[in-house]
C-alpha cells in the first residue's frame, strides 16, 4: 500500500458513515474513484458508483459491490435530567458498549458523549453473575443536566452515533478500528478500480462497475435499489467475515477461517457455480490462498440482496477476514486486503467477451 493508498484508507474509516446516513463517508469514495473510473454516479439513498468502461461492449458487464454503511446508533429518547437513550443501527454489541465514547451527529455538529459505565464498586449484588445489558439500559451522558441543555446542544431523537474509535495498525501487517465492516470493502472495490487503469496495463474487455451500497446492516436495501437499476451480467460481493482463529470459538459451529490464510469463496445458495469456478481457476493462476465458507441457506451478505434479482444476476461472494466484528476493535490482515484487491482484479480481466456465466442444462 503506497503513501496515497494509506491516506485513503484511514480518511474513509475516520469518515462516519452509519446505516442511513452514508453520505459524508460516500463523498470521500466518490472523491478517490473519480480519479480513476470513467464517471460516478450515485442513486436517491446515497449509493455511489464508479463506472470503467471495458474495450468492449460485447463483453458482461460485472459489478463489485460493498456495502458503504457501518453500524451505530442513534438518540432514542432524551430524559429529563439529560441523559441520552439509545436505539441500535444494525447489530451493534451492547456487551461491549459501556465506558465508550460516542460521535453524536447533531444539528449543530458533532457532539462527544460517554457511554455511562457505573462503577464495578457499585454494580454487583454481592455473588450475582453479572449479564451483558440490554441495548435499552445503556444510556449517554454528553455532559448536560437538562433535557434543556442537550436540545441546546443541538442532539434530539433521531440523531445518530458511532463510537469515536478510529483505525490503527498493530502487529504485523494488522488493522484495527471500527466500521472496517465494511469501509473497508469500499477502500478494496476503490483499490480494484484503480489497479484496473493502472499505468502500461490494457483496458479489460469487460466493463466494472464498483457500487459502494448503503443500508446493508438493516437488510441489503442499497444493493437492491442500485441492482435492479443497473442489471449487470455478473456480480462479485465483497463483505467481511469472521476469522475463527481466537480463543473459544466452536469450529464445528462456525467452522474455520484464519486470519491472513487469503480471502475465502462461499459456495451453495446465490453463489454461482460458474463464477465461483472462474475465481479458484483465477486464484490458483496468480497464486493467491484461497479458504472455503459454506452457505447452505443465505450469506447474510449484499449477495442475497443481489443474486434473485431480475431473471438472476451469476454472483459470488468474496469475503475478508476478520476478528471481532461488530466491536471497536475490528481487526483484518492487511496482506489479506491486497489479495481480495489481487483477486478480483485477475477475476475482471479474465471475463472474455464470449464469456457467459449460466449453468449448463
Ligand atoms: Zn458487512
Amino acid at each position: 500500500m503506497n503513501k496515497t493508498q494509506r491516506t485513503f484508507l484511514f480518511d474513509l474509516l475516520q469518515t462516519p458513515s452509519p446505516t442511513g446516513f452514508e453520505a459524508p463517508g460516500q463523498r470521500k469514495w466518490a472523491a478517490f474513484t473519480r480519479k480513476h473510473a470513467d464517471r460516478v454516479e450515485s442513486d436517491a439513498y446515497g449509493t455511489a458508483w464508479a463506472t470503467l468502461d471495458g474495450k468492449s461492449k460485447q463483453a458482461p458487464t460485472i459489478m463489485i459491490e460493498a456495502h458503504a454503511d457501518e453500524i451505530g446508533y442513534m438518540v432514542k429518547q432524551v430524559t429529563s435530567e439529560g441523559f441520552l437513550r439509545l436505539d441500535r443501527i444494525g447489530g451493534s454489541d451492547a456487551a461491549t458498549a459501556r465506558g465508550r465514547r460516542l460521535d453524536i451527529f447533531g444539528d449543530n455538529g458533532t457532539v462527544r458523549g460517554i457511554i455511562g459505565n457505573t462503577a464495578i464498586h457499585m454494580r454487583n449484588d454481592p455473588g450475582a453473575q453479572e449479564k451483558a445489558p440490554k441495548p435499552e439500559q445503556l444510556y449517554v451522558d454528553i455532559g448536560a443536566t437538562s433535557a434543556k441543555q442537550v436540545e441546546e446542544a443541538g442532539i434530539r431523537v433521531g440523531h445518530a452515533a458511532v463510537y469515536a474509535d478510529g483505525p490503527e495498525e498493530f502487529g504485523k501487517n494488522k488493522l484495527s478500528g471500527r466500521a472496517l465492516d465494511n469501509r473497508i470493502g469500499g477502500f478494496i472495490i476503490a483499490r480494484v478500480i484503480a489497479e484496473l487503469t493502472s499505468k502500461n496495463q490494457p483496458r479489460p474487455p469487460a466493463t466494472c462497475v464498483a457500487v459502494n451500497a448503503v443500508q446493508e446492516e438493516i437488510g441489503g436495501y442499497g444493493a437492491k435499489m442500485v441492482a435492479y437499476r443497473l442489471m449487470p451480467d455478473l456480480c462479485l460481493v465483497l463483505d467481511v467475515t469472521h476469522a475463527t482463529d481466537t480463543p473459544g470459538i466452536d469450529h464445528a459451529r462456525h467452522g474455520e477461517v484464519t486470519l491472513g490464510g487469503g480471502p475465502t469463496l462461499t459456495h451453495g445458495t446465490g453463489n454461482h457455480i460458474a463464477v465461483v469456478k472462474r475465481l479458484q481457476e483465477v486464484a490458483k493462476k496468480a497464486g493467491i490462498p484461497i479458504q472455503h465458507e459454506a452457505s447452505s441457506r443465505a450469506t447474510g451478505t449484499d449477495t442475497d440482496s443481489i443474486y434473485h434479482m431480475n431473471e438472476g444476476i451469476p454472483s459470488a461472494l468474496i469475503s475478508l477476514p476478520m476478528r471481532y466484528m461488530h466491536s471497536v476493535v475490528e481487526t483484518v490482515d492487511l496482506e489479506d486486503v491486497e489479495k481480495v484487491i489481487s483477486l478480483m482484479t485477475a477475476f475482471i480481466r479474465s471475463v472474455k467477451v464470449s464469456d457467459r456465466f449460466s449453468v449448463k442444462i
